[in-house]
């Protein structure tokens, strides 16, 4: 280990800062955050470090550089665009035992600046002991989207708790207390937002604890439902929060829809079981026994993530699954998914709603043609767009319910196979011709049907190439 990292206070500390650009700039912003007593050398400032100045949160000395400037200061930074400036910094301060940082020389410095992850209380610091501070700021941001943005709040929850523990609990008792509730249901819901319900689960199990009586404390031990939109398929359009969760889960009920690529992103020993519907399987059954499971493992007191492809509550039966949780008061947070038709959409290059063509978009349900509760009239107006999910099956009945209700047989239609991930196909086409196209294609779902102006604009995918070789063509002809 080159470099050790520790974590310093530098409230109320003198700290000199020599230079006055932007670089300067960004430490001083970051030394205001630690509330450090800041002086500038510089012969001149930035802008925002006059102003800075000017309302007193920092002090300017408008001087050439002298060793004597760091005589009882607890840091010093030397950023100047000198290098010989930054050497004279950098001796100064070892003369005097103050640690130094020159931006961007970890040679002179004696102390670097590590990439940071600021959810205070919590704070997390990466570093490449100077090799690579890019690659440092890349393990940042992975790391980052792993954290739930309400960490913070988890810190103070815990924090404005522990003497009351202390007081609570046995030293040897404390850590698997603080484990249970970091970990389990109290966490989880202070970083899902819900600090009142948090704040009563954690003083039933401190009392449960409290009376070392274990069989209450397990009793104790609520599961809860992480409810998932998984979205189209690709595991990048999964929400941060998506993440987290499937991080924490120790359950993972999943769909047919869920790829395999998205299932890799949930933590390595959660069980996983596969709940999804097969094609003419009795989906009310599947439906029932998804019910049973899931109050079965949030009665262990698992955390039970339901992995749904696209968004929960569009065509997912995510409602039902609700109803359920409520009637057993089973706790649970919901986190929407990219549904299909916005995942399809944006891959296949169809704006949904566009200025000239399309002031509104419907989608329905293609399969349950038989119930007469889609508007067929308003779904064929013009300059509205309707997304047919599941529809490939009924293909050609969408079509003429579309011609029966007065849609032009030149309305334009695209069909969107598998996307969003690596096997999507497009065809485009009017509602006159889809159908021969989907035929002759092999058009299969999972695929959704866009009918309206706005299918014009669809990407086709012979289209596409034909295109991108003209484009090449093109561009090799013209003059450099
Ligand atoms: N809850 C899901 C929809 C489930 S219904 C969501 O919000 O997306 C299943 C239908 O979704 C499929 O029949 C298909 O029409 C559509 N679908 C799901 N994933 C798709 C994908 N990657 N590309 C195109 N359509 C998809």
């Amino acid at each position: 280990m080159d470099y050790l990292p520790i974590f310093i206070q530098l409230r109320g500390e003198p700290v000199v800062v020599a230079g006055g650009g932007e670089v300067a700039l960004r430490k001083v912003e970051l030394l205001l955050r630690a509330g450090a007593r800041i002086t500038v050398i510089a012969p001149e400032l930035h802008e925002d470090l006059r102003a800075l100045a000017e309302q007193n949160a920092i002090r300017f000395l408008s001087l050439p550089f002298q060793p004597h400037h760091l005589d009882g200061v607890s840091l010093a930074i030397a950023a100047t665009d000198s290098r010989e400036v930054n050497a004279a910094v950098a001796s100064a301060a070892r003369a005097r035992r103050v640690p130094v940082n020159v931006v961007d020389d970890a040679e002179l410095s004696s102390f670097i600046f590590p990439a940071i992850i600021d959810r205070s209380p919590v704070m997390v610091a990466v570093g490449s002991s100077g090799c690579s501070p890019v690659l440092a700021r890349r393990v940042r941001q992975q790391i980052e989207t792993l954290l739930p943005a309400r960490l913070g709040a988890l810190a103070r929850f815990v924090g404005d708790r522990r003497k009351n523990v202390q007081k609570s609990l046995a030293p040897e008792q404390r850590r698997s207390f603080w484990e249970r509730v970091i970990g389990g249901f109290v966490g989880s819901r202070v970083l899902a937002g819900d600090e009142r319900n948090a704040d009563r689960a954690f003083e039933s199990e401190l009392a449960a604890a409290h009376n070392a009586d274990t069989a209450a404390a397990d009793g104790t031990r609520l599961g809860e439902v992480y409810l998932i939109g998984a979205g189209p398929g690709d595991p990048d359009l999964l929400t941060l929060r998506a993440v987290q969760l499937l991080q924490q889960a120790d359950v993972i009920l999943y769909d047919r829809l869920i790829s395999d690529a998205v299932l890799d992103r949930a933590r390595r020993d959660a069980q996983r079981i596969f709940v999804g519907k097969e094609t003419g399987g009795d989906h009310q059954k599947t439906q029932t026994r998804i019910h049973e499971l899931l109050v079965h493992y949030a009665r262990r007191g698992l955390r039970v993530a339901r992995l749904k492809g696209g968004d929960p509550f569009i065509f997912g039966r995510g409602g039902e699954e609700i109803e359920v949780l409520a009637e057993h008061g089973i706790p649970y947070v919901v986190v929407p998914g990219i549904t299909a038709a916005l995942g399809a959409a944006a891959s296949a290059g169809i704006p949904l709603t566009h200025r000239r063509l399309a002031q509104s978009v419907t989608f329905a349900a293609g399969h349950a043609l038989d119930d007469e509760s889609l508007d067929w009239r308003s779904l064929s107006q013009p300059h509205h767009t309707v997304v047919f999910y599941m529809g490939v099956a009924q293909l050609p009945r969408i079509v003429a319910k579309l011609l029966e209700s007065g849609a032009s047989p030149h309305l334009p239609a695209a069909l969107v196979e598998r996307g969003s991930l690596a096997e999507q196909r497009v065809a485009r086409g009017s509602i006159s011709t889809i159908v021969d196209i989907a035929r002759d294609r092999n058009i299969a779902p999972p695929a959704v049907l866009i009918v309206g102006e706005v299918a014009s604009l669809a990407r086709d995918d012979e289209e596409l190439i034909a295109t991108a070789d003209q484009a090449r063509q093109s561009a090799a002809q013209e003059p450099v």
